[in-house]
Parts: C-alpha cells; sequence; structure tokens
C-alpha cells in the first residue's frame, strides 16, 4: 500500500478519515474522523423550569458523541 499523511482512509464506523500519522513499518495509521462517534453514556441532570432541591435533581442518561476521533489502525 502507498498511503501518507493527509490521504482520506475510512474509520473503523466507515466514514472518510484522513491519515494523521503513519508508523515506520508502515503496519499501523492513526485516522481522525471528523463525524460524530459514540463515546460514553452519561447521567445529567433533567432541567426543569422551577428550582428544586438538590436531591430532587432527575437524572437522565444520555448518550455523548465525540468529534475528532483518532483512531489506531493495522493495515
Ligand atoms: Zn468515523
Amino acid at each position: 500500500m502507498d498511503l501518507k499523511v493527509g490521504d482520506v482512509y475510512k474509520c473503523p464506523e466507515g466514514h472518510k478519515a484522513s491519515i494523521v500519522w503513519i508508523s515506520e513499518n508502515e503496519k499501523v495509521i492513526a485516522v481522525k474522523c471528523p463525524y460524530e462517534h459514540f463515546d460514553k453514556i452519561a447521567k445529567v441532570p433533567i432541567k426543569t423550569r422551577h428550582k428544586q432541591p438538590y436531591r430532587n435533581y432527575l437524572t437522565e442518561e444520555r448518550k455523548i458523541y465525540a468529534k475528532d476521533v483518532v483512531f489506531l489502525i493495522e493495515i
């Protein structure tokens, strides 16, 4: 393969990402994807119109997505 930094390469989820790093033996590359990727589930407080005592805050689980994730890919 003839890859170089800056080339377009698929991220693990199939988006068009760009190569930001290639290992010396050219067996591993790092690609940075500008699309959103699922990162984690976090508990966030639900905002309500009225102020409530802290213990009464309700939380919900929300999916957190991250952008510009860098993946290491073995080629
Ligand atoms: Zn992606």
